[in-house]
Formats: C-alpha cells, structure tokens, sequence
C-alpha cells in the first residue's frame, strides 16, 4: 500500500466551543468584539476551517459590518427607524401576555423585530490560524434591548491545525 503524501495525510479536523460575555452599556450599541474573537481563535490553534460566532439571545445579534463611528450611528438610527422602541408591540402588553413571562420582563417587542433583520451569527473563515475577513469587515455584538445585562458569545471553531 502506497504510503499517503503530505497532500493526502488524513487530517481529523477538531471542534472546539469557546465563549465569552460582553457587557453593553446601551441599546442599540454595536460592539466591534473582533479582537476579542481572535483571541479565541489564537487559543484554538486551528489554522485552516471556519468558525461560528453565535449569540444565546433573542434580542442581541451578531453582524458583521464596518466600525467606522459615524457609520455606527447611522446604523443604530437606522435600527430605530425600522422597529421604534415607543412603537405599539403586543409582546409589550403584560396585560394580555402569558407566554415567557419573567420576574424581570421588559417591553422588548422593538429590539425582537430588529433582530429578526439581523440575525444570531455570522460563519468566518479561517486561513493560517485568523478570521480571514476583509479589509473593513468586523464582527459586532449588535445589543437591541437594554444596557446592564451580560450578553453570551459562542464561538464554535471547526478546522484542522
Ligand atoms: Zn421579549
């Protein structure tokens, strides 16, 4: 049996489950967590796969987009024009409302709309062990309720070393 070249070698290719937590200081805040993801990535040691970045929530989303200050803003506006938080939402009416109610609930309906445009996770990637991302692209949190609350980030890492 022929013996396998470098070129053909099995590779078995690894999962790993990485997270961290951010903490928004106000809504909508879009916050660049790059570098942050990139850590994470160096830890992996995976040089060639992809990841996914994800994030447990219903109201705080991952995109990716450009960190440019006054695009930032742009951005928020325009998240509050499409889903106004002072809009009338039927989830925001406790009075009628019996379905995942909690001890702390908020009127949220504006920030659940807004995320249904942006979405849980974007899928990087990877060549030579780093998010291989364009030149202006960014990962951002993208927080759409309130400031206060700890926002968990998964970032799942396929690939081979
Ligand atoms: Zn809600």
């Amino acid at each position: 049996m022929k013996a396998p070249t470098s070129v053909h070698r099995m590779v078995r290719p690894q999962v790993q489950t990485l997270s961290f937590s951010v903490l928004p200081d106000r809504a909508p805040q879009l916050i660049d967590i790059t570098e942050k993801v990139e850590q994470l990535i160096a830890q992996a040691g995976v040089s060639s796969g992809f990841a996914v970045v994800f994030c447990r929530h219903t109201t705080a989303a991952i995109r990716i987009n450009e960190n440019e200050p006054l695009l930032l803003s742009d951005m928020e506006a325009f998240l509050e024009r499409v889903a106004p938080r002072e809009h009338n939402y039927r989830h925001n009416d406790f009075s009628i409302r019996t379905h995942n109610m909690t001890e702390d609930e908020c009127p949220n309906g504006h920030a659940h709309c807004q995320h249904l445009l942006l979405g849980a996770s974007e899928i990087v990637p990877l060549q030579e062990g780093r998010l291989s991302l364009g030149r202006w692209q960014r990962l951002f949190l993208v927080e759409l309720d309130r400031p206060g609350r700890e926002r968990e980030v998964l970032v799942q890492v396929f690939g081979c070393a």
